[in-house]
């Protein structure tokens, strides 16, 4: 058992794929499970992820969605993610994706906390998001600080900065009837979601150091909704909901409570 299981998703990203594994095999923290889950990517891509195979930390499971149709089903990382966490078995469970650095500090830094302070269930610590093209040049980068302890997180806070106990997904599961939310509607914000689903429990709790660089990258779903409208993709998800609506309905809730 390890104390810490790390999930990572991963589709078609050939160029960032092995950094993003790299990044969580040489942290300071040793004592983790890598779950990759790739969402039946090229071969480009298999040819990357395949290296890190044999490190026994690293645990790899393939989908095997092939059409378009089958990909808008659902909430592809969502999906993986979910099968993900019926397998692993630490006590803190944390994600990653396959265009996200961990700095090396990031699982000891946030363990250390959740270890010092009992109370909390949720940490996320500021990141670097660097827009990058596909020879790798950074255009623009951007600081997302921490703000304080977060009571409506959905699209104030990424995936890849937080880590969460393990004890706390059983009561998800059981209010909402799954962990994360694999509804279509969501595509565009399903860690949004997710932190929605969290939030009505739970705040976030900040760690003020960067520990992760997050690249946009030109082929991240963002991307593909921002600029290529005739996109087949884009034009098979239904209508995407918002982070507004998340962030009012939150808000609702608590002003009742
Ligand atoms: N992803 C996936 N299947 C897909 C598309 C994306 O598993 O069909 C994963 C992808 O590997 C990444 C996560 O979903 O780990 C978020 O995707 P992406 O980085 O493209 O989106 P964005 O950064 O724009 O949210
Ligand atoms: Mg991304």
């Amino acid at each position: 058992m390890a104390e810490v299981s790390v999930i990572m998703t991963s589709y078609n990203k050939p160029q960032y794929v092995a950094n993003s594994i790299k990044a969580i095999l040489n942290q300071t923290f040793a004592d983790f499970e890598l779950f990759i889950m790739d969402d039946n990517s090229n071969e480009e891509t298999i040819r990357a992820i395949e290296p890190f195979l044999k490190d026994p930390r690293v645990k790899f499971f393939q989908s095997n969605i092939k059409t378009t149709k089958q990909r808008v089903e659902k909430v592809r990382y969502a999906a993986l993610i979910n099968e993900a966490l019926e397998m692993c078995s630490g006590n803190y469970i944390s994600y990653a994706t396959d265009d996200n650095c961990y700095r090396p500090n990031r699982l000891k830094t946030m363990v250390n906390y959740l270890e010092k302070h009992q109370n909390v269930n949720i940490v996320y610590s500021a990141s670097l998001t660097n827009h990058i093209n596909l020879s790798n040049e950074v255009l623009k980068t951007q600081v997302r600080p921490t703000k304080g302890i977060v009571s409506i997180a959905p699209c104030q806070i990424d995936h890849c900065s937080i880590m969460h106990r393990q004890s706390i997904l059983p009561i998800i599961k059981e209010k909402f009837g799954s962990f994360w939310d694999e509804n279509p509607e969501f595509y565009r914000i399903g860690d949004a979601r997710f932190f929605w689903r969290l939030n009505q429990y739970w705040d976030f709790y900040p760690i003020r150091e960067i520990l992760d660089d997050n690249y946009i990258t030109e082929l991240s779903i963002h991307h593909k909704l921002a600029n290529e409208k005739q996109n087949e993709f884009v034009q098979m998800l239904p209508t995407q909901r918002t982070c507004k609506e998340l962030r009012e309905e939150l808000r609702a809730m608590k002003k009742r409570n």
